[in-house]
């Protein structure tokens, strides 16, 4: 990369919990618009990643720098997890935090202000650019046809496209998303790659999977995480055939 084409740079960051190092000085790049996929077995520090990069958690040693797109340098160490998101940092959990007795298309409302306080946000109202930007989102996550639906009635698979569309009506910059094809079928599985690959380029994403054949469906770079630290980097081919990484991921 060129400097200028990262959103994110991670150096010889370590964080330790009781003496453990979860994260052992790891290096990490993001670029800008890369979609890229992080896998590791269970305990690889996969989810204490996520956290150092929003804010829920601080690194003991190391930086986190976050580039802006007017060229200034921020050190997300210094910074709240509520001003980290405010940068444009989103980040979707496992489960998905979504108003069940509400529309898909009030779920989309609610989400653009921002403070999701359910009270508050029934006297929000949208913009004609807010609703040009609500159905972008429905479009792009495909839930045009459900959108009086209340959300409680959607499948798992299409709960976890709403979330994924509450972010994205928030513009972020980076999106942070955890395991997105936990527990879905076959079919949801390959509607969420495809709905990730749509968002390559607009969106820097960083997708936490250890679903191995999710990963070679995207089949982006992919980065393996073991042991707090990175094991390998790289094409998912090259990274899949990489024999240490078939050792210690496939326990092969
Ligand atoms: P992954 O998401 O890849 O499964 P985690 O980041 O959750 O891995 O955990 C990495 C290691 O750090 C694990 O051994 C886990 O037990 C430990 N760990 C994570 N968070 C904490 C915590 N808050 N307190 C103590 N140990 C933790
Ligand atoms: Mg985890």
């Amino acid at each position: 990369y060129k400097d200028t084409d990262l959103v994110l740079s991670i150096e010889s960051v370590t964080k330790s919990f009781d003496g453990f190092k979860a994260i052992n000085d790891l290096n990490f790049y993001l670029g800008e618009g890369e979609l890229r996929t992080i896998i590791g077995p269970n305990g690889a520090g996969k989810s204490t990643f996520m956290d150092l990069i929003t804010g829920r958690t601080r690194p003991d040693s190391g930086t986190l720098t976050y580039h802006q797109s007017d060229g200034h340098d921020l050190d997300l160490t210094k910074l709240r997890e509520y001003q980290i998101n405010r940068l444009g940092i989103s980040r979707k959990f496992q489960t998905p935090s979504i108003y069940q007795h509400h529309t898909v298309y009030e779920n989309i409302v609610l989400s653009l202000s921002h403070d999701r306080s359910v009270l508050k946000s029934l006297f929000y109202k949208e913009s004609v650019e807010d609703k040009e930007a609500i159905e972008e989102v429905l479009e792009t996550v495909r839930l045009q046809d459900m959108r009086n639906d209340p959300a409680g009635l959607l499948s798992h698979g299409q709960k976890q496209w709403l979330e994924i569309g509450m972010l994205l009506a928030q513009k972020p910059r980076i999106l942070l998303v955890d395991e997105p094809a936990a527990g879905m079928s076959d079919e949801e599985t390959e509607r969420t790659g495809e709905l990730l690959l749509s968002l390559e380029g607009k969106h820097s994403i960083m997708v936490v999977e250890h679903d191995m054949e999710f990963i070679r469906q995207i089949a982006r770079k992919v980065t393996v995480l073991h042991q707090g630290h990175v094991l390998k980097e790289g094409k998912f081919l090259e990274v899949a055939n990489d024999p240490t990484v078939k050792e210690v991921y496939l326990g092969r």
